[in-house]
């Protein structure tokens, strides 16, 4: 067990109430070695120390415990794991979005490519079937006319042949860029069920917490009467200076907020100190409060 300015670190410090090393962070006045020891911490008021009844001391205690759940509360609609899966979801939506409009313009690219290739593939038919005619007809007479007009008929089914192999070719491609256009559009609505789902369970979490909150003011409304404003404005003030813990109580002789064993000098000047006195730890900093487990 390690010894801290005469004082004994208790085995499990940190569980609970913040760990007294936080508070020190960055606050030269708060250092250990630097600060008188044992010495009384009246708390300043306009018309000399604040004092509190045991009672209002009690009750600030209440206060205390009410503002941790609120904080706690607070915290845990901040961490709901739906807030995470929402931001996830909306990751993967703008992914799916892009993605999307880059095979919607391929397809639609490849589909002007198909009918450049139709009409193509049209004109070579028509002059083929114009060719055909005048074969037929027997207008023709010249061998030689003649010759070079099969020759160009062939030529004109080789083209066809080449251009709807081409054309195929692209109907495949065609083919390929609606499936995933086909799919995205499926993975998108996928993913707008998984939003609206999860933004339901985040909105049921969120009413749930409402709940607590609000179970959590009206007791809080209940106990603010018992304490007096003055006080109470010390409260918030000290709350503010140390990470929302303003208040702890003494149990078996260790401050509940450093988790730190009281010294006997400690002991004898809490003992000596009316009870009507605020005390405050010499260590954390908080207002410390005596219970009937204080053991003193
Ligand atoms: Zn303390």
């Amino acid at each position: 067990m390690a010894l801290v300015a005469g004082r004994r670190r208790s085995a499990g410090a940190g569980a609970g109430i913040a760990h007294p090393e936080r508070h020190y962070g960055g606050d030269p006045r708060l250092n250990r070695g630097d600060r008188p020891r044992d010495r009384p911490c009246p708390v300043p008021s306009r018309g000399g120390p604040l004092k509190a009844s045991p009672a209002e001391q009690a009750r600030l205690l209440d206060l205390q415990a009410i503002d941790q759940t609120l904080a706690h509360l607070e915290h845990r609609r901040r961490s709901l794991p739906e807030v995470a899966e929402l931001a996830d979801l909306a990751a993967q939506q703008q992914s799916v979005r892009s993605e999307l409009v880059v095979a919607q313009t391929e397809a639609s690219d490849i589909a002007r490519e198909q009918d450049k290739l139709e009409s193509d593939i049209d004109q070579v038919r028509q002059r083929m079937t114009r060719d055909q005619q005048r074969l037929d007809s027997g207008a023709i007479t010249s061998a030689k006319d003649l010759e070079s007009l099969q020759h160009e008929v062939g030529s004109l089914h080789k083209r066809q042949r080449d251009l709807e192999d081409v054309e195929l070719e692209v109907m495949e491609r065609l083919e390929e860029a609606e499936k995933k256009t086909t799919a995205l559009g499926a993975e998108q609505s996928r993913l707008a069920d998984a939003v609206e789902e999860t933004e339901r369970r985040r909105v049921a979490a969120h009413a749930a917490i409402d709940k607590d909150v609000e179970f959590a003011q009206r007791q809080r409304a209940t106990v603010l009467p018992d304490i007096g404003q003055e006080l109470l404005a010390y409260y918030e003030k000290l709350r503010s200076q140390l990470d929302g813990i303003a208040v702890v109580s003494i149990k078996q002789r260790r401050c509940d907020g450093c988790r730190l064993d009281l010294s006997a000098t400690d002991v004898d000047r809490i003992r000596a100190a009316a009870e009507d006195e605020i005390i405050r730890c010499e260590e954390c900093r908080r207002i410390q409060v005596r219970t009937a487990e204080s053991g003193l």
